[in-house]
C-alpha cells in the first residue's frame, strides 16, 4: 500500500529514520547501558525492534506497560519507573514470567509490592524534579525498610526530567553532573548494582555521574520539541493528514488536537505554518498551493501523548506501508 492511501489522520514511522535513531543510541549506549523507556511509544513492536539492536532491559511508566510488554514476550527485565500502590496491578506484574522491578519512595509503596509478590526494587530518589523520589539522605533506611520487607534492593533510579530542556550545553552537563552527585551519595547508602536515570535530552552528558543506564525513550521517533536542542536523532513520527478544505490565504487538515499531544504547543507541518488546532482540524498557511484531497504531513510536538492517542502506527519506507504496528500498550 502506498503511504497516500492510508485513512487520515494517520501515525507514521519513516522506517529508516527510526533504523539510524536505533543505531545512533545503540552506539552511545550499547545492550544494558539503555533501558528504552517504553512509554515514549507504547508498542510492543517497536520494543522488540529496539531488542532486535541489543537492549533487552526497558523501562516502563505503567503498569499496563509492564504487564503488555510482559505477555508479548519483549525484554528480561521490566523496571517500573513509577510508584504505585495499586494491589491487583502489582499481582498482575509479579505473575508474569518476567523480572520486574519496581520504583519505591515510601513505606507505602514498599508495603504494597512486597504484599503482592514483587521481588525487587530500586529506591527512586529525587534528583531536583518536585515528582517522585525520596530525599536522598532517606534513601539508605529506605532501602533498609525494603530489605526488611523481603525485597532485593537492585540499586536506585533518579530522573532528571527538570534538567532535558536546558538550552546550552555546557549548562545541562554542568547541572545533570550536580544533579547525580545526588543520586550517587544516595546510592552510597543505598547498595546493588543498579544506577538508572537520564532521558534523551541528557542521553550523552553520563559519561562521569556514575550512571549506569540511560532511560531515554523519545530519542527512536523524536518531536519538535526534542528537535530544538541540536540531539544526532531525526524526526521519525509524523502524523499524515488529507486537506478537507482551503481558503484564500490558509488551508485546513484533519489532524486536529485529538490527534496531537498538545502540551508542548502546537504542532509543525511540513511546507507550511501552522496557525492553530482545534478537536478535528489543523488550519495553517500552505508555502505553496493545495487542494483540497492532497496530503499534509504534521510534526508532533510531544512524542508521547501523541502516540498515546492513536490505535496504530503505519511503518513507511520509500512512501510504501511495510507495517502495521499496534499501540498495544495503552491505558493504565
Ligand atoms: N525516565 C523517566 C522516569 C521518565 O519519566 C522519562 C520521561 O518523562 C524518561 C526517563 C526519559 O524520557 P525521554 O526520552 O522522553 O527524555
Ligand atoms: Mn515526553
Amino acid at each position: 500500500m502506498h503511504v497516500n492511501e492510508l485513512a487520515t489522520p494517520a501515525l507514521v514511522i519513516d522506517a529508516d529514520a527510526f533504523d539510524r535513531n536505533l543505531a545512533t543510541m545503540a552506539s552511545h549506549h550499547p545492550g544494558d547501558r539503555l533501558r528504552p523507556h517504553v512509554k515514549a511509544h507504547k508498542c510492543t513492536a517497536l520494543a522488540a525492534a529496539q531488542q532486535a539492536v541489543g537492549h533487552s532491559t526497558f523501562t516502563c511508566a505503567t503498569p499496563l506497560e509492564v504487564v503488555g510488554m510482559g505477555r508479548a514476550g519483549v525484554g528480561v527485565d521490566l523496571l517500573l519507573a513509577n510508584e504505585t500502590v495499586d494491589a491487583g496491578r502489582l499481582r498482575a506484574m509479579a505473575e508474569l514470567d518476567v523480572m520486574v522491578t519496581v520504583a519505591v519512595d515510601s513505606a507505602e509503596t514498599i508495603r504494597a509490592a512486597a504484599d503482592n509478590g514483587i521481588g525487587s526494587c530500586l529506591i527512586d530518589v529525587n534528583v531536583g524534579l518536585p515528582r517522585c523520589g525520596v530525599a536522598p539522605e532517606r534513601a539508605g533506611s529506605l532501602a533498609d525498610d525494603a530489605r526488611a520487607a523481603g525485597l532485593e534492593v537492585r540499586g536506585v533510579m533518579g530522573y532528571e526530567g527538570h534538567l532535558m530542556m536546558v538550552p546550552e550545553r555546557g549548562d545541562r552537563l554542568a547541572q545533570v553532573e550536580a544533579s547525580m552527585a545526588l543520586l550517587r551519595q544516595a546510592h552510597a547508602d543505598v547498595g546493588g548494582d543498579i544506577v538508572s536515570a537520564g532521558g534523551t535530552g541528557t542521553f550523552d552528558l553520563h559519561g562521569n555521574t556514575g550512571v549506569n543506564e540511560v532511560q531515554a525513550g523519545s530519542y527512536a521517533l523524536m518531536d519538535t520539541h526534542y528537535g530544538q536542542q541540536g540531539l544526532p536523532f531525526e524526526q521519525a513520527l509524523f502524523v499524515v493528514g488529507t486537506v478537507i478544505s482551503v481558503s484564500d490565504g490558509w488551508a485546513v487538515t484533519d489532524v486536529g488536537l485529538k490527534a496531537l499531544g498538545m502540551d508542548h504547543g502546537n504542532p509543525s507541518i511540513v511546507d507550511g505554518d501552522v496557525w492553530f488546532c482545534s478537536d478535528e482540524h489543523l488550519t495553517y498557511a500552505p508555502h505553496t498551493s493545495v487542494s483540497v484531497g492532497d496530503r499534509a504531513t504534521v510534526i508532533p510536538g510531544h512524542v508521547d501523548p501523541t502516540m498515546a492517542m492513536h490505535e496504530a502506527a503505519w511503518l513507511v519506507r520509500d512512501d510504501e506501508v511495510i507495517d502495521r504496528w499496534p499501540i498495544d500498550l495503552r491505558g493504565w
